[in-house]
């Protein structure tokens, strides 16, 4: 595989859909995965374009299919990285990011030992509370669930990732990632 991994996590909430979608908007030859994943559709996310909704017996049978380069489950919740399209964007030499939680990370690197680690950090938890809130896409339940996950994320995350990158103001931090990548 000629392509070069780069994994970016981050609390929910913290901005890791917006920072990756500029990256694609302004680097050449990026490939962004799609994840597949059980949990319900929110408002105003796309079949295909955020993720690949499916059941959980359809996951199951994906997983038994081999066809996850890595899965996990959060919140209570399966999310896997297709093996095929990444495969594929490797061999094309493109430059891969994957938006995939802290065990997901840890599988990759197992996996793909070349590849880099990214964790994206909100400037305090203030901010996560109130980016979670105002994105408007999850009830008060699913918010809470996330902001309480925020704390463990963020211990779990630093021994394992290579860079740290706070997401105060968007521009400097998808400056801050694009010099990573070159
Ligand atoms: P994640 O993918 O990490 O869950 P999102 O990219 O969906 O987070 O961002 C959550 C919310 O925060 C969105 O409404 C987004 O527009 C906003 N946001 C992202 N980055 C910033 C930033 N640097 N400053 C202020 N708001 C931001
Ligand atoms: P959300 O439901 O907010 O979109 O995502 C919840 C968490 O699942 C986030 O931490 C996100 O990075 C993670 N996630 C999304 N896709 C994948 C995946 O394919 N694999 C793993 N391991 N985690 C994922």
């Amino acid at each position: 595989m000629k392509g070069r991994i780069f994994v970016v996590s981050g609390p929910s909430g913290v901005g890791k859909s917006t920072i990756c979608r500029e990256l694609v908007k302004q680097l050449d030859n990026i490939y962004l995965s799609v994840s597949t994943t059980t949990r319900e559709k929110k408002a105003g996310e796309r079949e295909g374009k955020d993720y690949h909704f499916v059941s959980r017996d359809e996951f199951e049978r994906q997983i038994k299919a081999g066809n996850f380069f890595e899965y996990a489950e959060v919140f209570g919740n399966l999310y896997g990285t297709p093996k095929d399209k990444l495969q594929q964007a490797l061999e094309q030499g493109k430059t891969a990011i994957l938006e995939i939680d802290v065990q997901g990370a840890q599988n990759v690197k197992k996996l793909y030992p070349e590849a880099k680690l990214i964790f994206i950090l909100p400037p305090k938890q203030a901010e996560l509370q109130k980016r979670i809130n105002g994105r408007g896409r999850d009830d008060g339940k699913d918010a809470e669930k996330r902001i309480q996950g925020a704390g463990a994320e963020i211990a779990a995350a630093w021994q394992h990732y290579e860079y740290m990158v706070i997401n105060d103001d968007l521009e400097q931090a998808v400056e801050e990632i694009t010099q990573i990548i070159k």
